[in-house]
């Protein structure tokens, strides 16, 4: 694989590693390009109420901004994006914004993580599951995927089916769901993030599944890949899978982000 567009660092409070590790990591993978895309600080919360082992707080991200172009600038022998993974919460578009602004991204991850006030993708509130029926789960969620894609905050939508991450799935076809996903991908004209930390949870899959990824390519939505690494060692985790993932799905190029402007290479 060309580049990892998904990588975490220390600063958020759930990841172990500095910048360089991440970087002696790829170089050793042998990764072209890579993207630290940190947690954006919990702009949908008042500041007290934001939790420093989810992500950094905002008087550290001028920072995080300022290390990674730092880095970018050191090495040449391998690129380095300043990225970000951003919580899409509907109705703090503007907070999202303007917690953005003023940073020189290359890129932006747009993610759902949040179903209403329900972190579905923590293992803490798991029971949750229990309580709730799962088509709905699913249908709340891929909603929220759709406007997330349309909010014009992203330019690619992380671990799209991530909903999937503890193994819940409702009874029938799933088809409905990623068509409508995929749709407003294109729409929007973002990129669908090919994931791999699908394979460390229950799901036992990337993220997205075969079939989603297929519907993607048939509408026409340009990919990325990323491991979602949270230690050093995951950086291009399971990339093999990744890129015949792809190749399966009918994907010859990934896309490279430089000042959020995209260019298509082809897969190596
Ligand atoms: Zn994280
Ligand atoms: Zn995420
Ligand atoms: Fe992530
Ligand atoms: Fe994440």
């Amino acid at each position: 694989m060309i580049h990892d567009y998904h990588i975490h660092t220390s600063r958020c409070g759930h990841a172990r590693g500095e910048i360089q590790e991440y970087i002696d990591r790829a170089r050793r993978m042998g990764l072209l390009e890579i993207g630290i895309s940190d947690h954006v600080p919990m702009y949908w919360l008042p500041p007290d109420r934001r939790d420093p082992g989810l992500a950094m707080d905002g008087a550290h991200f001028p920072g995080y901004v300022r290390e990674v172009l730092e880095m970018s600038e050191k090495h040449s022998d391998i690129g380095i994006r300043l990225g970000v993974e951003v919580d899409y919460i509907p109705g703090f578009e503007e907070e999202a914004a303007a917690a953005l602004s003023g940073h020189p991204f290359d890129y932006v991850i747009g993610s759902v993580h949040y179903i209403g006030g329900w972190a579905f993708d923590s293992p803490k509130y798991l029971e949750e599951y229990g309580r709730r029926d799962i088509g709905e789960v699913y249908r709340d969620y891929f909603n929220l995927v759709s406007r997330a894609a349309g909010s014009g905050l992203f330019d690619i939508i992380a671990h799209p089916d991530l909903v999937k991450k503890f193994g819940f799935r409702p009874e029938g076809d799933l088809a409905g769901f990623y068509r409508q996903a995929a749709r407003s991908f294109a729409e929007a004209g973002v990129c669908v993030e090919v994931n791999t930390a699908g394979l460390r949870w229950p799901a036992g899959e990337i993220y997205p599944s075969l079939e989603f990824l297929k519907i993607c390519r048939m509408e026409g939505v340009p990919a990325v890949a990323g491991s979602d690494a949270h230690l050093p060692e995951q950086v291009g985790w399971a990339f093999d899978q990744a890129r015949e993932l792809l190749l399966a799905a009918g994907y010859t190029e990934v896309a490279l982000f430089r000042g959020r402007r995209r260019r298509m290479v082809k897969i190596l």
